[in-house]
Order: C-alpha cells, then sequence, then structure tokens
C-alpha cells in the first residue's frame, strides 16, 4: 500500500556536515576544543545577542538559566502548560514552583492577561515558550516584568530565526534557550545553547556548565556545578548548520506553504498562521487543528493505518501522570490549553519533504477526516 515510508521528522545532513564532523574525529580533540567557540560565535551573530554559551542539551540550557535566576526553594516561575515537559520540570529541578497560565487560542502561546493574574510576592521569573516557532507576546511580557522586576527567560527551543515585531526571539529576556534535537530546525544530535546580553550571567553559567570551574584552575571548583558541556563532534554539526540556517528555515516554510494550499480544501481543519506580533515563523513541526466534534486519536489511529504517522503534540503538562500524582492538578483548570491540545495533530514533517509526500499525507487526512465525520453524523 505504502509506495515510500513517510517519516515523522528527519534532520538535514550534508556531505559537509559529515566532513565538519569526521575532521574533528580526525584531529583528536573530542571536548573543549575550537569548535565549540567557533560554535558560539556563529549563533550569537545569528541571533544577536552578546554572549553564547553552548549546553548538552535544551533541557540542561533551560536548567542552568533557572539556576541563574535563583528560582529556587518555592520561588514561583510563571509558565505554560502547552509545551514540552522540559520547560516545567527544569523549575522543579531547583525546586522552584512552576505556575502555569493558560493560553492565548489562536496563538498557542501563554496569555499575558493570564500572566498578569498569576503574579504573587513569590513571583521571580517568567518563562515564555515560542511553541511551534511563533513568538510569545514578548511585548507584554517583558513589559509586566519591567514593572515587577522579574526575570524573563525564553524557552526558543522550537524557535530558532523566529521574530516578534521583526527583531529575533531570544533577544527579549534576560536569556534564552535553542535546541539541537534532531527533530528541530537544525540540529547538534543532541545540545542546546543560552543566549545571553548579561557578562554576569555569561560568567556564571559558563561556570555552571563545566561542574563549576571558574577560573583557569582545572580542579578549582566555585560553584556546585554540572557537566553540561557540548562535545566537539556536536559543535562542528552545529557550526556546519548554522552557516546555512536561512536556508534550512526557507525550506521547511516552503513544506509549510505547501501544506497550507493542499489543506485550504479539506473542511474541518485549520492550519497554523502569524499572529499578532509574531512577524517570522520558524517552522518546528507541522500542526493541524481539528474542529470540534471530530475524535483527533481516530483520525491519528486511521492514518496510522495509512502508513502516516503522526504526533499528539502537545499534551497538558498539567495533566502528565508525575504532575497529577505529585502536584494534584485535575483536568478543567486550563480549559483553553485542554481544548487546543485535545484538537491539535502533528503531521509529518522535515526540511527535505518532498510535494508527493505532503500529498500523501494530505490525501490521508482527507480520508480519515471522511470516515469520521460519516461516522458520527
Ligand atoms: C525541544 C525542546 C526543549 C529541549 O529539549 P532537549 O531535548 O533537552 O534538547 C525544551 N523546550 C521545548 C519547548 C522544546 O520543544
Amino acid at each position: 500500500m505504502s509506495e515510500f515510508h513517510i517519516p515523522m521528522s528527519q534532520p538535514d545532513i550534508t556531505e559537509r556536515d559529515i566532513e565538519a564532523v569526521t575532521r574533528v574525529l580526525r584531529s583528536g580533540r573530542l571536548s573543549i576544543g575550537p569548535c565549540i567557540d567557533e560554535f558560539e560565535e556563529a549563533v550569537r551573530n545569528y541571533v544577536g545577542t552578546r554572549y553564547a554559551i553552548a549546553v548538552a542539551s535544551g533541557t540542561a540550557g533551560l536548567h542552568l538559566c533557572m539556576r541563574a535566576a535563583k528560582a529556587e526553594d518555592g520561588a514561583e516561575v510563571i509558565t505554560s502548560p502547552y509545551s514540552f515537559i522540559a520547560s516545567a520540570n527544569c523549575i522543579l529541578y531547583e525546586r522552584g514552583r512552576p505556575v502555569f497560565v493558560d493560553i492565548d487560542e489562536d496563538s498557542f502561546n501563554i496569555d499575558p492577561d493570564a500572566v498578569e493574574a498569576a503574579l504573587t510576592d513569590r513571583t521571580t521569573a517568567l518563562l515564555p515558550v515560542h511553541v511551534f516557532g511563533r513568538s510569545a507576546r514578548m511585548d507584554r511580557i517583558c513589559r509586566t516584568a519591567d514593572r515587577r522586576g522579574l526575570t524573563v527567560v525564553e524557552d526558543a527551543c522550537e524557535a530558532i530565526g523566529a521574530e516578534f515585531a521583526g527583531r529575533k526571539v531570544g533577544t527579549f529576556g534576560k536569556a534564552a534557550v535553542f535546541a539541537f534535537y534532531p527533530n528541530k530546525q537544525m540540529t547538534t544530535g543532541e545540545g542546546g545553547i543560552i543566549v545571553t546580553d548579561d557578562p554576569n550571567w555569561d560568567r556564571e553559567l559558563r561556570a555552571l556548565r563545566n561542574h563549576g570551574r571558574a577560573g583557569n584552575e582545572w580542579l578549582e571548583h566555585h560553584h556546585l556545578g554540572f557537566n553540561y558541556r557540548l562535545n566537539e563532534m556536536s559543535a562542528a554539526l552545529g557550526l556546519s548548520q548554522i552557516s546555512r540556517i536561512e536556508d534550512l528555515l526557507a525550506r521547511r516554510a516552503r513544506v509549510a506553504e505547501t501544506y497550507g494550499e493542499r489543506l485550504a480544501h479539506i473542511a474541518g481543519v485549520r492550519v497554523l498562521t502569524p499572529t499578532a506580533g509574531a512577524t517570522r515563523m520558524s517552522w518546528f513541526v507541522y500542526i493541524v487543528r481539528l474542529e470540534s466534534g471530530m475524535s483527533r486519536d481516530n483520525i491519528a489511529a486511521r492514518m496510522g493505518e495509512m502508513g502516516i504517522p503522526t504526533r499528539h503534540y502537545f499534551p497538558p503538562i498539567h495533566l502528565q501522570p508525575f504532575f497529577v500524582e505529585r502536584y494534584g492538578y485535575k483536568r478543567g483548570q486550563f480549559p483553553v490549553t485542554e481544548r487546543v491540545s485535545a484538537s491539535t495533530l502533528a503531521l509529518p514533517f522535515h526540511t527535505n519533504m518532498p510535494e508527493q509526500a505532503v500529498d500523501r499525507v494530505c490525501r490521508a487526512l482527507q480520508t480519515a477526516i471522511d470516515e469520521e465525520t460519516r461516522l458520527s453524523a
């Protein structure tokens, strides 16, 4: 039945990428070498920040930012329940308290009014997530933070290259984190990077990622640190990838455009479009929203039978078993998040996805929806 396999996602790896990694392997310097410095410089130039600190994963980057923001011992950090689990876990690692606020129905990002309503004397930081590569309302979020003296850390792990009001995400907060897992817009295998303009944060984050080393003494540890270093093979791959990031983003945007054209003909399906202020989207995954009344799970299962993989991005964080058990969250607490989560489906998507593959996914989606609407009629 399936004439070719359609993967959910796939990194774009060129011969030059392979050569860059191979060169590191031949050099014998596999950690703390020149590639990490060059990679950091390239990201900092691309994003437009003074500093960039490469780390072992996006999650590691978020964790270090929570440590630098002093999100410790019950300090409250306001964030989104509609995200990947790491954006809430990073707060718990420091014994801070994630305070979830509901999302805006159009952008799927935290609602600035809900942020205002959730402020308390214990609020220490705001952790907006630019979900699916579409910027949160950084104007309003930063205004709230300024007024209350709060630290803003952007979870930009899904949003490299995205812009708000013509300015790149990652330049709004005290710091921001990008991630490079293989399904992201660019990859280092595993890896992430923190960007900031603050020299004190730069110094502290560099020490924290490297066992708390601060001076030149290799065995002198000034902080309780971690080993969150990025290795040289990953940094070399990252350098090669960031050097063509605009091309990667443009090709992803083209695949998204093809999807948009095909899906315009399918009733009951809505696609992501730019929202207020989000002047440039950076395509991470391809999400569709299904009209209420259709069962997302039935449609996903039917597409699976037709050989098309899909994913449920994202189940609400507050309803993850571990959050329910430990913190007693209940269904109904964040109704917009729950409604959006129940009706969204990620379709196969990657930089080099051919038009025929997009067509096949859309045909399968049409078939699944036809069957679903017939069943529920
Ligand atoms: C990918 C991602 C991260 C970090 O993921 P790692 O796998 O640790 O690199 C964090 N937050 C969000 C929203 C993400 O999508």
